[in-house]
C-alpha cells in the first residue's frame, strides 16, 4: 500500500510536524504482532493504547463484530434498546465486585469518566445533598480529555491551554517518592498519604465533596503503584464522610493487574468504576460506568414515575457493534483465562524489568504492577525516552510508549515468557543506542 496523504490528518496528542517527517504506520495486526507496510514485524509492548488486552486481530472477537454488522447496523439507546447492550451489561457486571450493579454505557475513557462525574453529582442531589458539587482529583492523575476529566486530571500539559476547567476541583498528592525508587511492586510504606484527604476535607468542608477520583495505578503519569492499603484508608475517610469514591479503571480494568478490576486485586469498594480500552480490547470504541447498587437505585427509584432520572446518554451508548465486541471480548478472557494468565506472569515480568537497572547509570526508576511497567530516565525534558521509544520503533522492531521522561509498556496478556525476554532485550538495545 502507498504511503497516504498525510498533511489532511491532524493527529491526537502528536507533535504533527516531527510524526509527518518520518512517520511510523502501522498496516496491519496478528496477535503479539503490529505490521508495518514492508511487512516488518513489530512486537507489541503496550497492547496498542493500554487497550488490546486479549493481543491483536482475535477471529473470535472480529468475527462477532462482522457478524453484528451484517444483523444490525445501529440501534438508538434513548427510549429504545437492543438485546446486545443487555447482554453486555449482564456480562460486564458480573465480572465486576458484586456491589456493582449496573452499567452506563459510553464511547471512550473520557466519557465514562465525564459520565461518572456527573452521576456523582446527580446521585448526592437525588439522596438530599446538592451541595455536593466538589471533586478530588490526584497529582498525575489521567482522566481522559473531557473537561470533567481534565479538572480532576492532575497532567498540567493537559489543561494549560483550556482554561480552567471545572471549579471546585482539589486534588490528592503525588504517590510519586524518589526514596521508593526501583520498588518492586507494591511499597509497603506510605499508606498514610491518604490521610491527606483529611486535609482537604478540613479545608473544603466535606459537605461539599461528591466524589474522589483516583486511578488504583496511575498509567499515563508513569505506573505509579499505590503502597499497600492506601487505597482502603482512601475508602475509610470516604466511607466516614459521605463521599463517593470514583476508581478510574480505563488502564488497569480487565486483567491488566491480574483480576478484572484492580478493585478485586486491592480489595477495596469502589462506588463507581470507570472503564474502556479493554472492554472490546481495543476493537470498537467503547466505555462504561460500573455503578453501584445503592446508587444506582437511589437515581433510578428515586425519580417520579415516566420522568427521566438521569439528563445524559449518547448517540451511540450500547452499540450493536461495539456491544457484539464486548461479549465476545468478555467470553474470550474468560475461556483463555487469561487474567489468571497476566497474575501468573507477574512475576517473571517484574524480574525481566528489573533487570534493566543494571544497563545504564541514566535509568531513575523501574516500577511495576501485574501487566504494567515504566523506566523513567534523568530528567531531559522527554528527549532521551523519545529517542528511545523511535530507536525501539524503527531498529528493534518493538513498540513501547514515550511520556515525558520515561517509558512505559503493558503488553497484550496473551504473550508468552519468550516474548517478555524479546520486549526486555529489544528495550535495552535501544537504550543502550539512544545514551
Ligand atoms: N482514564 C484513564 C485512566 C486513562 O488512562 C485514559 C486513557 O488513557 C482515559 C481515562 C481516557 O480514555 P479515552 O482516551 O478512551 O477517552
Amino acid at each position: 500500500m502507498q504511503t497516504p496523504e498525510l498533511s489532511p490528518y491532524w493527529m491526537p496528542f502528536t507533535a504533527n510536524r516531527q510524526y509527518k517527517s518520518q512517520p511510523r504506520l502501522l498496516e496491519r495486526a496478528k496477535d503479539m504482532h503490529y505490521y508495518d507496510q514492508s511487512g516488518r514485524a513489530v512486537l507489541d509492548g503496550t497492547a496498542g493504547l493500554w487497550c488490546c488486552n486479549a493481543g491483536h486481530n482475535r477471529s473470535a472477537i472480529t468475527q462477532a463484530i462482522q457478524s453484528q454488522a451484517d444483523t444490525l447496523d445501529y440501534a438508538p439507546s434513548f427510549q429504545m434498546g437492543h438485546p446486545l447492550a443487555f447482554e453486555a451489561a449482564k456480562r460486564l457486571v458480573d465480572m465486576a465486585p458484586d456491589n456493582l450493579t449496573h452499567a452506563f454505557f459510553a464511547n471512550s475513557g473520557s466519557e465514562a469518566v465525564d459520565s461518572a462525574m456527573k452521576i456523582a453529582l446527580a446521585y448526592h442531589a437525588v439522596n438530599g445533598q446538592p451541595q455536593r458539587t466538589r471533586f478530588i482529583g490526584r497529582h498525575g492523575g489521567y482522566h481522559g480529555v473531557g473537561f470533567g476529566g481534565i479538572s480532576v486530571g492532575g497532567l498540567v500539559n493537559n489543561r494549560r491551554q483550556f482554561g480552567h476547567g471545572l471549579s471546585g476541583v482539589d486534588h490528592l498528592p503525588s504517590l510519586k517518592d524518589p526514596k521508593l525508587a526501583f520498588t518492586k511492586g507494591q511499597s509497603n510504606e506510605g499508606a498514610d498519604k491518604a490521610d491527606h484527604l483529611i486535609e482537604l476535607i478540613g479545608l473544603h468542608g466535606a459537605d461539599t465533596i461528591a466524589a474522589v477520583i483516583v486511578e488504583p495505578v496511575q498509567g499515563s503519569a508513569g505506573v505509579i503503584v499505590p503502597p499497600e492499603g492506601y487505597l482502603q484508608r482512601l475508602r475509610e475517610h470516604c466511607d466516614a464522610h459521605g463521599i463517593l469514591l470514583i476508581l478510574d479503571e480505563v488502564i488497569t480494568g480487565f486483567g491488566r493487574l491480574g483480576a478484572p478490576f484492580a478493585a478485586q486485586r486491592f480489595d477495596v469498594r469502589a462506588d463507581l468504576i470507570t472503564c474502556a480500552k479493554g472492554l472490546t480490547s481495543g476493537t470498537v470504541p467503547m466505555g462504561a460506568v460500573l455503578v453501584d447498587q445503592k446508587v444506582h437505585d437511589t437515581m433510578v427509584n428515586g425519580a417520579p414515575e415516566g420522568q427521566i432520572e438521569l439528563f445524559h446518554g449518547y448517540t451511540y451508548s450500547g452499540h450493536p457493534l461495539a456491544a457484539a465486541s464486548a461479549i465476545a471480548t468478555l467470553e474470550l478472557y474468560q475461556h483463555e483465562n487469561l487474567f489468571d494468565r497476566a497474575r501468573e506472569l507477574e512475576g517473571y515480568w517484574e524480574s525481566a524489568l528489573h533487570s534493566l537497572r543494571e544497563l545504564d547509570d541514566g535509568i531513575v526508576d523501574i516500577r511495576n504492577l501485574g501487566l504494567m511497567g515504566a523506566v523513567e530516565f534523568e530528567p531531559s525534558g522527554g528527549t532521551r525516552a523519545y529517542r528511545i521509544f523511535e530507536n525501539a520503533f524503527f531498529e528493534q522492531d518493538l513498540l513501547v510508549r514515550a511520556s515525558g521522561d520515561f517509558i512505559v509498556m503493558s503488553p497484550p496478556l496473551i504473550l508468552t515468557k519468550a516474548d517478555i525476554d524479546q520486549i526486555v532485550t529489544r528495550l535495552g538495545k535501544a537504550i543502550q543506542a539512544c545514551r
